[in-house]
């Protein structure tokens, strides 16, 4: 099935009818309302998930079914109406930032079901209340969509912080070696012991990366791992037990560093040459990763998601998220991106599991789906993105003259690849750092488009920490959506250090590319944290880093553009605005109350707003009991 039938049509219905029915009595306004919301539901009811696998195979005949089934159900749903038909629910005395196309602000919003029956004002909506209707005064709270993370890895960081040690808060290399000997202490020797994330050296006092010395000295008898997105950092025995010693020459696209002045290995291995210790760390039981998902989606529901993207799973990953769907646990919408084994697998090998898939892009309901192919990287992280320009530093010295980042994955097998994708009916949704990786990832965009148009298909470019002005119009000939993250809020000080003051005033330049004509999601990419949507919301607006520095001012957003980024932005990526990512009629009703007022609070406070509870599909999957 596809989506987008569903929701523009939906989408339609409604737009049509309100030009249509402007100058109607407001209360004959909302009765109509009701007979549409009721008619979509019906639609919806019909395609619920266990009727997916059959509308797939029968696609016109069912829209034929919705079409009659508008006609049939207008008459039972007006005799409904005239019997009291009434929404479920009703928030008023509130302000709702409904960001709808014109940033319209409204005091109440009138739930029906799992969708959005009406928006206005106080008066107008409690005129629809019925008997049955619960009604809650928000006493001045500010309402917003749903919030949604762009990019973050939800079943990898849950895994990471069901098993690994958390040393996200720590602000010293003393006070992380502290963590790291409470876990030894309750560990048998041998086991291997590792981080749920790696940390930033601009959090420690010392501003420097913990190195193989510091984790020897507290851990002669265990291998410890400090696991990072791109880098980790080995005691010498976890060395040893990967088999990497001072000879062990840098894998393509990856790199074993050495101090320079020693020759000694620093710990430190970056990007590819992370697959020389994926054994270390025994994976996660199915299990495991059940629990791990459970206890993270709650998490999210807490700061104020109801959405986000799995920037890329295995298809064994994606039966967890199947899993929790199926017994309907699901409390956060998931749009998923598959990530073949690229690495080791030749195009031949991966175009053959893909063509068994009977699915592609797309695929799914509201809750769960399909979202391309991703997110593979071209080039590395910030110490390894791959640039135009040489590298400043690499490490703690000047970066060599020919260091221009990592390339993980030879163009020829990348751009086949990806045209192969295409073909298959998947989009693709590919990292790149660097500005010359940002180039490969766009060539072989453009190299699918000639085989078989990309556009209006919402090709995604991952990140894109530093991007150059031409390569904005060949983006937007192609359609081509960004999908970036706040990284430099922790990470800003490190892009200055590798990169240099001019690449690093322009990193995630949102404000260009919006200018431009773009469309762009926000996202947080934080491997092992939950990134409250609030600080990233925080950086969009004042694009201060967490030591207070600004960090490309000329880049900032207004409040409603950063609000965009992780709403509606984030639902046209999923090819769901017609259905969620703004407070309007027809939409589902995701919903996050918060106590302040997001357009006035002091820019400073917006980072540690807390909402006062969330709700999904109309249903409350956060309260903090303070709405009564
Ligand atoms: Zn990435
Ligand atoms: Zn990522």
């Amino acid at each position: 099935m596809k989506r987008e039938f569903r929701c523009v049509d939906i989408g339609q219905i409604v737009k049509h009818y309100r030009v249509k029915q402007e100058p109607i009595h407001s209360s004959v306004l909302t009765r109509q309302r009701m007979m549409l919301r009721v008619s979509m539901e019906r639609g919806k009811e019909m395609m619920e998930k266990k009727d997916i696998a059959k509308v797939d195979q029968a696609k016109r005949p069912l829209k034929l079914a919705i079409l009659v089934s508008l006609f049939f159900v207008g008459g039972a749903v007006m005799a409904a109406a005239q019997g009291g038909l009434a929404p479920d629910l009703i928030l008023f005395n509130g302000k709702i930032l409904t960001v709808d196309k014109d940033f319209n602000i409204q005091e109440a919003i009138a739930i029906w079901k799992d969708r959005i029956l009406d928006v206005g004002d106080s008066s107008a909506i409690l005129a629809l209340a019925g008997k049955n209707t619960r009604t809650i005064d928000l006493k001045g709270k500010t309402v917003l969509p749903g919030l949604s993370d762009g990019h973050f890895h939800m079943l990898q960081s849950a895994v990471g912080q069901y098993r690994g040690v958390d040393i996200s808060q720590v602000s010293s290399i003393e006070q992380l070696l502290g963590k790291l000997e409470e876990k030894i202490a309750q560990t048998p020797p041998g086991e291997v012991v590792f981080t749920t994330a790696g940390i930033t050296p601009e959090q420690l006092r010392e501003k420097r990366e913990p190195t193989r010395q510091d984790l020897d000295r507290i851990s002669p008898r265990h291998p410890v791992v400090i696991t990072g997105g791109h880098n980790y950092t080995l005691n010498s025995l976890a060395l040893q037990k990967a088999n990497i010693t001072v000879d062990t020459p840098s894998p393509e696209g990856g790199l074993i560093e050495k101090d320079p002045r020693t020759g000694e290995l620093t710990g430190l291995i970056l990007d590819n040459a992370l697959r020389l210790v994926r054994g270390l760390i025994p994976p996660a039981t199915p299990q495991q990763k059940l629990e791990a998902l459970r206890f993270m989606q709650k998490r999210a529901n807490a700061v104020g998601f109801t959405s986000l993207r799995e920037p890329g799973v295995s298809a064994e990953d994606m039966r967890i998220y199947q899993q929790l769907w199926k017994s309907d646990e699901l409390t956060l919408r998931v749009s998923m991106n598959l990530s073949p084994n690229f690495q080791n697998a030749s195009v031949d090998e991966l175009v053959r599991q893909l063509s068994q898939w009977g699915v592609s892009t797309g695929f799914g309901d509201a809750m769960l789906r399909l979202d391309g192919i991703g997110e593979f990287g071209i080039d590395g992280g910030f110490e390894a993105g791959l640039m135009t320009e040489p590298y400043e530093n690499l490490g703690d010295a000047p970066a060599p003259p020919d260091y221009f980042g990592l390339q993980r994955v030879p163009v020829d097998k990348f751009e086949q690849a990806v045209v192969a994708f295409n073909r298959l009916g998947w989009r693709g949704c590919i990292h790149a750092v660097g500005d010359k990786g940002v180039d490969i990832v766009l060539a072989a965009y453009e190299k699918a488009n000639q085989d078989h148009s990309i556009i209006g298909k919402r090709w995604i470019l991952e990140h894109g920490h530093y991007t150059r002005l031409d390569q904005f119009e060949r983006m937007k000939k192609l359609g081509v959506i960004i999908s970036t993250q706040n990284h430099p809020y922790e990470a800003g000080g490190r892009m200055r250090y590798f990169w240099g003051e001019k690449r690093a005033a322009k990193v995630m330049r949102v404000k260009d590319w919006q200018d431009a004509g773009l469309v762009v999601g926000g996202g947080s990419d934080r491997p092992g944290a939950l990134i409250s949507p609030f600080l990233q919301l925080y950086f969009w607006i004042t694009r201060k880093m967490n030591d207070g520095q600004v960090i490309g001012p000329d880049q900032k957003l207004s409040r409603a553009d950063a609000l965009r980024l992780m709403t509606i932005n984030n639902a046209y990526i999923t090819f769901e605005e017609n259905l969620k990512g703004s407070i309007e009629p027809g939409k589902l009703a995701d919903l996050v109350v918060i106590e302040e007022d997001f357009l006035t609070v002091p820019e400073e406070k917006i980072k540690e707003i807390q909402p006062v509870a969330t709700f999904l599909g109309g249903k409350v999957v956060y309260d903090r009991q303070e709405l009564r």
